[in-house]
């Protein structure tokens, strides 16, 4: 994937990328794109820019643009239909593996601030998705105390 650069304070983008995306475009049909599956709350196409044959792009017709500013009904909308989308691009690439990815904020790549997931099928080892992974280790203590505070923040 691309870099991404800050040309904004990242305070900046939420407000900036709201107003309107290539996403919001493409829902109103004032971009085409390749139609894959739609529904009441969700719309699915394929990726511009695939990574590998059969990449898709999933997304809520809420304007959110980050995960944590979606609904809970658009959140599980997509969920509803995760699966049998990817069940759908397996069959028809013949990918028995895949990627899932969502990016939230530009240092975490995202380029496109509208909520999307990504559907990357991985037919092989150098195709799809390549991902550099640098694991840490959990301190039992401090896993302890996380845990909570993630526990209390979700009852808030
Ligand atoms: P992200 O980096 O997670 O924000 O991904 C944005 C994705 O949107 C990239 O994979 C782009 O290739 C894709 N994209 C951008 N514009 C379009 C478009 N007009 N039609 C389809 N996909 C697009």
């Amino acid at each position: 994937m691309r870099g991404v650069t800050w040309s904004l304070p990242p305070q900046a983008y939420k407000l900036r990328d709201m107003a309107d995306t290539i996403f919001t475009k493409i829902l109103r049909g004032d971009i085409p794109c390749h139609k894959v599956y739609e529904d009441e709350l969700v719309f699915a196409f394929l990726d511009i820019g695939p990574l590998s044959y059969g990449h898709t792009l999933v997304i809520p017709k809420e304007a959110a643009a980050t995960l944590d500013q979606l609904s809970d009904e658009s959140a599980a909308a997509i969920g509803r239909v995760l699966p049998r989308l990817c069940r759908a691009i397996m069959a028809v690439t013949g990918a028995e593996q895949l990627n899932i990815l969502q990016n939230n904020g530009p240092m975490a790549h995202q380029a496109v601030f509208h909520v999307h997931f990504h559907i990357i099928p991985k037919p092989s080892v150098n195709q799809g998705l390549l991902i550099e992974w640098a694991p840490g280790k959990l301190d039992r203590g401090e896993g302890a105390k996380l845990a909570t505070a993630l526990s209390t923040a979700l009852e808030e």
